[in-house]
């Protein structure tokens, strides 16, 4: 299923930001069955706190394609979206988001809980799923932190 490819690139890209000396987090949106854009967490190497994959999505996804497009896309992505990101994607209006694990279940390894799920900021816009293909992005945070 395209669904697992998607997810694996997500998780793919959120190793290539631990390569490059950023934190492991990646995010790929999907439209008509394709990946249309990918991004990796840039925080460190950026020094920018918003340059989160998902917000960066959600920014360059409301310049790119229009509400009626946005509505038919989905976000991959190797962690749930925080509340920044999930504030952002809000504004961009995407059909699903689906994470392969918890923002609540890698606090162990960030050190910081969210204090409010994505699936609460973006309710009635955007349907959260997850966790999905946990296993790989729970390795990856594993092997990281
Ligand atoms: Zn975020």
């Amino acid at each position: 299923m395209n669904e697992k490819r998607f997810m694996r690139r997500a998780i793919e890209l959120a190793r290539e930001a631990a390569e490059r000396g950023d934190n492991p987090f990646g995010s790929v949106l999907v439209h008509d069955g394709e990946i249309v854009m990918e991004d990796s967490n840039r925080v460190l190497t950026e020094d920018d706190v918003r340059r989160h994959p998902e917000l960066e999505l959600a920014r360059l996804a409301v310049r790119e394609f229009d509400a009626e497009t946005r509505a038919e896309t989905t976000m991959y992505t190797s962690t749930e979206p925080c509340p920044m990101c999930a504030g952002g994607m809000a504004y961009a209006g995407f059909d699903r988001v689906v994470y392969a694990t918890s923002g609540a279940e890698i606090a162990e390894f960030t050190g910081h809980e969210p204090s409010v799920r994505a699936s609460e900021i973006l309710d009635g816009v955007t349907e959260v799923e997850g966790p999905f293909c946990r296993e790989e992005a729970l390795a990856l945070h594993d092997s990281f932190w």
